[in-house]
């Protein structure tokens, strides 16, 4: 089978290929497993974490890609759920223990055996990927393979930070970036709390234009001050500068949502304008998102079914996944990546 492989951690600022095009043998399912065609995989910011190592794969070569979409066909002896035909997606959790205490409470993505779909194992960015069948997830009829392949991490995980941040109707909620995330979390803060009022922070213009067309009430670059303070705050940005200017923008005992797997060096000095009268003080909570819990994908797939919450996407063939790795790198978003396959 075709696939993309990283064979090494690279600076992507000195390659600008950092996948190769090969040939692999397809995978076998284990007894509990299924096998997936993959038709279409999404492209995360979280795949830059990997290849620059800020979450390194474990070994390589490895295959990326965390939000697939494929046809079940075939499976190991133990499969109950699946008999060939129905279409799955697989996000960021390939499996977990099962039997510690986070998994009993529903939050195996805070399980210590914890393995990450195209990171820990192999994903998306190729023809075929096998996955526990527990793992894999009905995908509503209304979206196209394209449509839903984002919504598996990016839906999903946007859903978590919601979750998280404790929202109800009528609180103010602010978003610092724009990217595949935010622009989903809005979509469904909408529908969800149409009281809400929303703020959109992103350095780039046309994120900006697009956080208004999608219906936040105010947009503009990160350090400026919204009209009101704000409840909560959803941050899905790389770097730190967010972090603090959101900080200042909390009202008393509000909460801000990092939702991002590992932050980049590039503005850590910024940490040191932490004040703590104007950042901390009066009970302001920080909290981070770490993966996604399987309740997270199936309830986010159902609620963006039920919206339904179409995202924007943006198509490339399997063969062009360092072009769309590197647009990403250089913030050329406007909704969401997506490699077509087969
Ligand atoms: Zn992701
Ligand atoms: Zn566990």
């Amino acid at each position: 089978m075709k696939a993309m492989v990283l064979k090494r951690i690279c600076d992507l600022k000195q390659t600008a290929d950092p996948l190769e095009l090969v040939e692999l043998p397809e995978p076998v399912p284990k007894e509990n497993e299924v096998k997936v065609r993959v038709k279409a995989c999404g492209v995360c910011h979280t795949e830059l974490d990997e290849i620059e190592g800020r979450t390194p794969p474990p070994r390589f070569p490895v295959v990326l890609g965390h939000q697939v979409v494929g046809e079940v066909v075939g499976w190991g002896k133990c499969v109950t759920r699946f008999r060939g035909g129905e279409r799955v997606g697989v996000g960021w959790i390939h499996s977990a223990c099962g039997k510690c205490a986070f998994c009993l409470r529903e939050e195996e993505n805070l399980c210590g055996s914890f393995r990450a779909t195209g990171r820990d194992v192999n994903g998306g960015y190729a023809e075929y990927m096998t996955v526990p069948e527990d793992y894999a997830h009905p995908i509503p009829e209304i979206f196209t393979d394209a449509e839903a392949a984002p919504l598996l991490c990016a839906g999903a995980i946007g859903y978590r930070s919601l979750r998280l941040s404790g929202l109800k109707d009528g609180q103010s909620l602010g978003l610092t970036g724009f990217g595949a995330s935010a622009h989903l979390v809005l979509m469904m803060v909408r529908h969800r709390y149409p009281l809400t009022r929303v703020y959109v922070f992103a350095r780039s213009p046309s994120e900006r234009e697009f956080a208004l067309e999608l219906g936040a009430v105010w947009a503009g670059d990160t350090g400026e001050r919204p009209p009101e303070k704000l409840h909560t705050v959803i941050d899905t940005t790389p770097v730190w500068k967010p972090i603090v200017d959101a900080l200042a923008c909390l009202e008393p005992g509000g909460r801000l949502v990092i939702n991002a797997i590992r932050k980049e060096d590039i503005d850590r000095d910024y940490l040191l304008k932490l004040d703590y009268p104007g950042h901390l003080w009066m009970e302001k909570e920080i909290k981070s998102v770490a993966n996604v819990a399987r309740r997270d994908i199936v309830e986010f797939l159902t609620l963006a079914g039920e919206i339904p919450i179409r995202p924007e996407v943006q198509e490339y063939p399997l063969e062009d996944a360092n072009l769309a790795l590197l647009e990403l790198k250089q913030r050329r978003i406007r909704g969401a990546k997506v490699l077509k396959i087969g």
